[in-house]
């Protein structure tokens, strides 16, 4: 494999967009990232203590480039294992996670997106991929190098689990489990406004349900149960937030495709 193409990439200062969504809730991407692998980070300011929704890729610094996102005690909660969502995960002191996923002992990753694809799908890269081999279209300071990417366990990890709540203080958001995209797949939902973060249960394009640790009959009896909700807004895992009408429609379509 060759990694030369790391040395002519440009350097992106910040790494991170920050982009604020109003009602003290944030939502922070890596644009310098290939579509497959670039993710949300929705960090909500709570009254008691913040609540953050996964962590990105790792590449970026969030404490150095989000000032603030580590200061009121946030719980910090990973959707699930995927790299793109919990590389940023070992600058925080602890985060959530449910079970289900390797979140504690996570396989490396990769930004090549060959050694990539061979960890996530279940026959490996497909041959003829003709896709821009690496994954990241800048570095986030001179120096970095793609190749020495590898995904790093959190410093602490507390299991969460179905109807779990967690409070920040005249908020509450209840732990969804809703396995299919990976066994460990939750969102977190606020019965009172009908908020959801649905980490990659849910977004606005190809749901992937065939990857290692995928399971199609799970994702459809959690799909049903993501229907039964009174939800009005989605922030998602990947792309930006839509309402209750939109996440029916995508749901329903993918209902149509896997029953
Ligand atoms: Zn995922």
């Amino acid at each position: 494999m060759c990694f030369d193409a790391a040395m002519t990439l440009p350097t992106a200062q910040p790494w991170f967009r920050i982009r604020h969504a109003g009602d003290g809730l944030t939502q922070i991407d890596e644009p310098h990232v290939s579509p497959l692998l670039q993710a949300n980070v929705w960090w909500l300011r709570g009254r008691d203590r913040d609540l953050v929704v996964d962590t990105g890729l790792g590449v970026g610094n969030l404490r150095i480039e989000v000032p603030g996102i580590a200061e009121a005690n946030p719980a910090v909660v990973l959707t699930h294992g995927h790299l793109d969502h919990t590389g940023g995960a070992p600058e925080f002191d602890a985060v959530l996670a449910h079970p289900g996923d390797r979140v504690h002992d996570p396989l490396p990753g990769s930004l090549h997106r060959t050694a990539l694809l061979d960890e996530l799908l279940p026959g490996g890269a497909p041959a003829n991929d003709d896709n821009p081999p690496l994954l990241v279209t800048a570095v986030p300071h001179t120096g970095y190098d793609p190749a020495a990417y590898r995904l790093r366990p959190p410093v602490a990890v507390y299991p969460v689990a179905d109807g779990d709540v967690i409070d920040l203080g005249g908020r509450w958001f209840t732990v969804l489990h809703l396995p299919g995209h990976s066994p460990g797949t939750i969102c977190l939902y606020e019965e009172a406004t009908g908020t959801l973060f649905s980490g990659d249960c849910v977004y606005d394009d190809v749901l992937f349900d065939e990857l290692v640790g995928s399971d199609v009959a799970a994702y459809v009896a959690s799909m049903k149960r993501l229907l039964e909700l009174d939800v009005q807004v989605v922030h998602p895992g990947h792309g930006d937030s839509f309402d209750g009408d939109r996440l029916r429609e995508i749901g329903e379509r993918y209902l149509a495709t896997r029953t």
